[in-house]
């Protein structure tokens, strides 16, 4: 009798912290692309050289677990951006390709729709084009997510609880939402929405729904913008539109990491995890001020095979990556036809060029910013000794990060459907 008393204590005790622990406002985090190699690079990136220890990221301060990645049996154990997204918002398993649909492609209801079923304001801060996989996968249902307008339609003619699904969008996406056959950012701002295509613009929105976007597709590297003014700058900004008494549901999405995985581009990799990090660096300060908010960050998957040292050699050297001073996509653009090159590249690298490294360079044809641009990432590869096994994803593990109210259901290992699971508990719970 005396365990089942205790036991029957322990259960009382973990549903009240449960009670007092539901979130208000929950922010859900995707670092698309970021395996574990990526955040424990970052740490050495990152590390102050002037003192002796290497300093915890603010990822190091925030694990709480791992979780698996596999999408539904058809696709195999590699998911996609799309699967994995659905995996997260729905935590359902689905096909590569899906946006919030099964296996049957139906729709499946998302936690973002689930807040707005109980009355939350809505958003999302992603750096990718805002009809990209990750948040088209929370805010939208398709069967395939090359349907970009489709989806773009749908953010607009698709109503959750007769409203939009999104109060506040920022990120990239110019060419999908301002079409020829349909301008669905007028039809935004008939609806209300205010509109602002410049970061310059984020500070003088009035309060209310916005659409922000500020890319043809995505936007810039992170590499090609300066410190905080990107990501941390929507995110900073979709949290004081959506503040409001009954709490949000935000998306926010570091979409880029995989797309300097997929390029095997180890100097936009870590860029792109410093604009995340300061990004998760404000949400922490956030927290602490306002503990009723839930924080859950994790990746859809890994991508690239990144290895942090190669060909057998024990050494990573961040120092390189850090002299950079522009992305290597847009150095190898503004070396062709240069007639300094050479000049071009050391001062966007950020070192002297070693004999050996400029005749790798002057192997390439000076005309194809293409191959200029593979040639420099090569450049960066041998210079830092970064492997790279694939141009596409991997089906490793990732892992899990949680701050503030309720962070601790998230602990240990589990499947990435089992995150969207909670959240759905978390917002029931009275
Ligand atoms: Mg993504
Ligand atoms: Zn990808």
């Amino acid at each position: 009798m005396k365990w089942l008393s205790a036991f029957t204590l322990l259960l009382f005790v973990s549903v009240a912290q449960a009670s007092e622990e539901k979130p208000k406002n929950i922010i859900m985090v995707v670092g698309d692309g970021m395996g574990p190699a990526y955040t424990t690079a970052y740490r050495y990136f990152a590390d102050k050289k002037t003192s002796p220890m290497i300093e915890p990221t603010v990822f190091d301060r925030h694990l709480v677990g791992m979780a698996s990645t596999y999408p539904a049996r058809v696709s195999g154990y590699v998911t996609d951006s799309a699967a994995g997204a659905t995996a997260l918002s729905a935590g359902v398993k689905s096909y590569n390709g899906a946006i919030a649909v099964d296996e049957n492609k139906q729709s499946v209801k998302t936690v973002l729709e689930q807040a707005r079923l109980n009355g939350l304001k809505t958003g999302v801060a992603v750096t990718s084009q805002i009809n990209h996989a990750t948040p088209a996968a929370f805010s939208a249902h398709n069967e395939s997510r090359r349907n970009y307008d489709a989806i773009a339609n749908s953010y607009f003619d698709d109503k959750v609880n007769g409203q939009f699904a999104l109060d506040v969008m920022l990120g990239g996406g110019w060419k999908y939402f301002i079409r020829d056959d349909r301008n669905i950012v007028d039809e935004f701002k008939s609806a209300g929405y205010q509109y602002i295509d410049d970061l310059t613009q984020l500070d003088s929105l009035k309060p209310g729904p916005v659409i922000g976007l500020f890319g043809d597709e995505g936007m810039p590297w992170a590499l090609d913008m300066p410190d905080k003014q990107r990501l941390p700058a929507l995110v900073e900004t979709a949290v004081k539109q959506l503040t409001n008494d009954k709490g949000y549901f935000l998306l926010v999405e570091g979409s880029q990491v995989d797309w300097a995985g997929h390029s095997n581009d180890i100097a936009s990799a870590m860029a792109e995890m410093h604009d995340l990090a300061l990004t998760l660096e404000w949400l922490e300060q956030y927290v602490q001020k306002n503990p009723d908010t839930l924080v859950v960050v994790t990746a859809d998957h890994s991508t690239g095979g990144f290895t942090i040292a190669a060909n057998g050699n024990y050494q990573w050297d961040p120092e390189p990556l850090k002299a950079v001073t522009q992305s290597l996509s847009s150095l190898a653009k503004s070396m062709v036809n240069s007639k300094t090159p050479m000049d071009l590249a050391e001062a966007g690298l950020g070192y002297k060029l070693n004999e050996t490294e400029k005749s790798l360079l002057q192997k390439v044809d000076m005309t194809n910013s293409k191959a200029l641009y593979v040639q420099l990432k090569k450049l960066m590869d041998i210079r830092s000794n970064t492997g790279w096994t694939s141009s596409g994803h991997t089906a490793v593990d990732v892992q899990i990060f949680a701050m503030g109210a309720g962070k601790d259901h998230f602990r240990g290992h589990m499947d990435n459907t089992n995150i969207p699971k909670i959240i759905f508990e978390l917002m029931q719970s009275k």
